[in-house]
């Protein structure tokens, strides 16, 4: 991603401290101080090349510093650190929303003057906009109260810069917030981050990551619960390509923005898939070969320590998806098998896969394992029996073993190889 795309439409102010909130970690039940803790290490590290911070939990959110002075963080412009630091924080589950903020202290004067001062710099473009102010005083000696401070600056603005402001309550242009709280907290920009639970919390899970739409979609969405991510993948050269297997590769790193650091096992599927196809029934060939990328899937996760599986799949999407073959590839697992595309429409997976950055890689044309050796009628309503059957000729167990014995793992950290300014 260019430091072009991430600017927001809205100009950023440069105001170097992020406020920073948490959502759902305040639930009810949970135990929300270690939850806090985790988002602040969790966006800790991912903020460890970009320079020294001071990041300081406070009330359900949190304050990120930027040290201005810092000369290591590679950057020339704070401003264009900062959008990088602001992109970074958006993708730690647990945050809900980044504001750049400008911090104060005084009285009315002071904010009057702060407040002309960041208008005149919003205003720069010389466009005309109409805007509203929303107060909110949590210290309640300060002597005016929200509306009469809202009030006040709004009237103040809007006859200093009477050409290019108009007062509107309903979808203004945009909204100067005023907090007041132990400073004063001047800010315009609220910009929406991924929410969830964060990394780590929700213990952790193998994801069945093949290069299509659906599973890297499946994976953003079980490590939002919390979950920490390592991704099993099926290789099959020559059958499927290198360029495939980079594809996958590629597919992690863009997952790991999110979830944090992915182990990556790489399973040299080639020999297996031959031994498939020469001894079972072709209709079967897709089947079978889920039932024992889940049994490879299955023993890895529990040498790992991993306490479920994550599909891309979703019911009745394709010929291998009905709820049939669903059920002959569950029984298979020791383990519960995550689903959570399960109810939902193409169109919503492909608007998340857009919205997460991973569709345009998952759309580039290399042939995944499914899609070689597969039977021009496949069946789509397997008894549980028939799969079995289908088995009848294979050593399973030897088959198993030679898979495990034939991993590759990568360690996919989405940020420790790139410069600074190339997120
Ligand atoms: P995707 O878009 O995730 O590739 P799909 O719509 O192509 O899914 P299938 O080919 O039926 O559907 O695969 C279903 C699920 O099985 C995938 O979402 C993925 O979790 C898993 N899977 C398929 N092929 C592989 C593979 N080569 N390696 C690892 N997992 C795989
Ligand atoms: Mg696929």
């Amino acid at each position: 991603m260019t430091l072009d795309q991430l600017k927001s439409p809205e100009k950023l102010e440069y105001d170097q401290i992020l406020l920073v909130r948490i959502g759902e970690i305040t639930l009810k039940g949970m135990n929300r101080h270690k939850f806090e803790q985790q988002v602040v290490s969790n966006m800790r590290f991912r903020l460890r090349d970009l320079g020294h911070f001071n990041i300081t939990p406070s009330q359900s959110r949190i304050w990120v510093e930027l040290d201005t002075d810092d000369t290591e963080s590679g950057f020339k412009e704070n401003s264009t650190r900062q959008l990088a630091v602001i992109e970074r924080i958006k993708a730690v589950f647990g945050v809900v929303s980044v504001s750049p903020v400008r911090r104060f202290s005084g009285d009315i004067k002071t904010i009057e003057n702060q407040a002309i001062a960041y208008t005149k710099q919003l205003l720069a473009d010389g466009h005309s906009r109409t805007f509203k102010i929303e107060t909110r005083r949590g210290d309640k000696r300060f002597p005016m109260d929200s509306m009469e401070i809202s009030n006040h600056i709004g009237g103040l603005l809007a006859s200093q810069f009477s050409d290019l402001l108009t007062v509107q309550v309903k979808n203004p242009d945009f909204t100067l917030y005023i907090e007041i709280r132990d400073h004063i907290y001047l800010y315009s920009s609220i910009i929406k981050a991924h929410r969830g639970l964060p990394s780590g919390t929700g213990g952790g899970g193998l994801l069945l990551l093949s290069g299509g739409i659906d599973s890297p979609v499946a994976g953003y969405m079980m490590a939002s619960r919390g979950m920490k991510l390592e991704a099993i993948y099926f290789h099959a050269f020559p059958f499927t390509s290198d360029q495939a297997k980079q594809k996958v590769i590629d597919l992690a790193h863009l997952i790991a923005r999110f979830s944090g650091r992915i182990q990556l096992h790489i399973v040299n599927f080639t020999d297996i898939q031959i031994t498939l196809r020469d001894q079972c029934p072709p209709d079967m060939m897709t089947i079978v070969m889920r039932r024992m990328m889940m049994r490879i899937s299955d023993q890895l996760a529990e040498q790992r320590g991993l306490k479920a599986l994550i599909t891309g799949e979703s019911l009745g999407q394709v010929a291998s998806q009905t709820l049939e073959a669903l059920v002959t590839t569950d029984q298979i697992a020791t383990r519960p098998v995550f689903r959570p595309l399960i109810g939902l429409d193409k169109d919503d997976t492909v608007t998340i896969a857009r919205k997460i950055g991973t569709f345009e890689t998952s759309i580039l044309p290399y042939e995944d394992c499914c899609t070689v050796f597969v039977a021009k009628h496949p069946k789509t309503h397997p008894s549980l029996r028939i799969a079995i059957e289908s088995e009848i000729h294979l050593d399973i167990e030897a088959l198993v073993k030679d898979g495990l014995s034939k991993i590759e793992t990568l360690t996919i950290d989405a940020f420790s190889t790139s410069s600074p300014e190339a997120l």
